[in-house]
């Protein structure tokens, strides 16, 4: 087998939500959109309901199908882009729930699916998603009145918990949502860890979900095992790779691995990087390309069929640093030509 190799720790996965859970006396979500942040939307979601999870939210209506056909019928299915033109037949047979953004969005829902639920997002200073406050007063009333599942708004700096915007947005949306019956959710991950006044009565965490900063004390989800192809001896002196951007200085063991940016491994980890083979660090050496990577064994005494990218010894957040990125961009880069083994739940 010459594809990467994926092992999704659902029990890990599982570990991570309740923790995140009993951070809070409210309800706990799960956000599972971009395919379960690279891991797999259906089988994510399968473990999580299982362990008590019902509402789950995605990014975009056609994400909610692979989740509602592992899921069947009964957990929410919450979708943050809301109800865009042409989305209707696949909120009504699928019963999605979309957070309406706007007050197009609004009027397009309560037109199309009369009766069907909606949830409303209201931007608290973050300037991306839901209505702000001169469109949330002229729709409020009305749209109160269908009674929604949910009103939500999204933290921009939560990740940095001393961060002055935290407080802003809290108080933009204390001032956007006191007094109303609907509940309220502020919260992602990041929102979680700043302590109950950001809690609300839903939380939506997903990158602690799967072992990503800021939930520090997440377990890891993922271990990435990538297959050697050849081994190669170079003289002192010799060069590797694309551009010869590698030279030897000694006598040297190079691993040819199959994988590339093509499978998330970007092209920024070049030269920077480090794979493992059980607890002896092996730098990857040279330029990434599309499917292959080269690696210096040299110090290795057995001969690896495989080394280890995502581990015990390398966390995601660990490789994220490497490269100059964050953990999200490595889990969500992951694409589609590993094989994935699921263990666990
Ligand atoms: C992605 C997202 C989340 C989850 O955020 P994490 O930082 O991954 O926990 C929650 N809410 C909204 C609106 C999002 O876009």
């Amino acid at each position: 087998m010459s594809t990467g190799h994926l092992t999704i720790d659902l029990d890990a996965l599982v570990a991570n939500w309740r923790a995140l859970d009993a951070k809070t006396n409210c309800e706990t979500a799960a956000v599972i959109k971009a395919d379960g942040y690279g891991l797999g939307s259906g089988k994510v979601a399968s473990a999580l309901a299982k362990a008590g999870a019902r509402k789950f939210f995605v990014a975009v209506a056609e994400e909610g199908a692979a989740v509602r056909q592992a899921l069947g019928e009964g957990p929410e299915i919450n979708v943050f882009s809301g109800h865009m033109r042409g989305d209707t037949d696949m909120i009504g047979d699928l019963g999605l729930t979309p957070m309406l953004n706007s007050i197009d969005q609004v009027t397009r829902h309560l037109e199309a699916l009369p009766g069907h639920a909606f949830g409303l997002q209201l931007d608290t200073g973050m300037n991306r998603l839901g209505m702000e406050w001169d469109e949330w007063a002229a729709i409020a009333q009305l749209a109160l009145a269908q009674r929604p599942t949910l009103v939500m708004s999204h933290l921009a700096c939560a990740d940095e918990p001393d961060h002055p915007m935290n407080a802003y947005q809290l108080d933009v949306f204390h001032q956007m949502t006191d007094g109303i019956s609907t509940p309220r959710s502020l919260a992602a991950t990041g929102g979680i860890l700043l302590g109950k006044d950001y809690h609300f009565d839903l939380c939506r965490p997903g990158v602690g979900l799967y072992g990503g900063l800021p939930f520090t004390e997440a377990r890891d989800v993922v271990r990435m095992d990538l297959p050697v192809i050849q081994i190669r001896s170079l003289e002192e002196g010799e060069v590797v790779g694309y551009g010869n951007s590698w030279q030897c200085k000694r006598p040297s063991k190079i691993a040819t691995v199959s994988a590339g940016y093509a499978d998330g491994i970007i092209r920024a980890m070049s030269g920077k990087a480090t794979f493992w083979h059980e607890d002896t660090p092996c730098p990857l050496v040279g330029r990434v390309s599309m499917d292959l990577i080269t690696v210096d064994v040299t110090d290795l005494r057995e001969t690896p069929q495989a080394l280890t990218f995502l581990g015990p010894q390398q966390g995601v957040d660990d490789l994220a640093n490497a490269a100059g990125t964050i953990g999200y961009e490595i889990l969500t880069s992951l694409g589609g030509r590993y094989s994935r083994r699921y263990k666990g739940a």
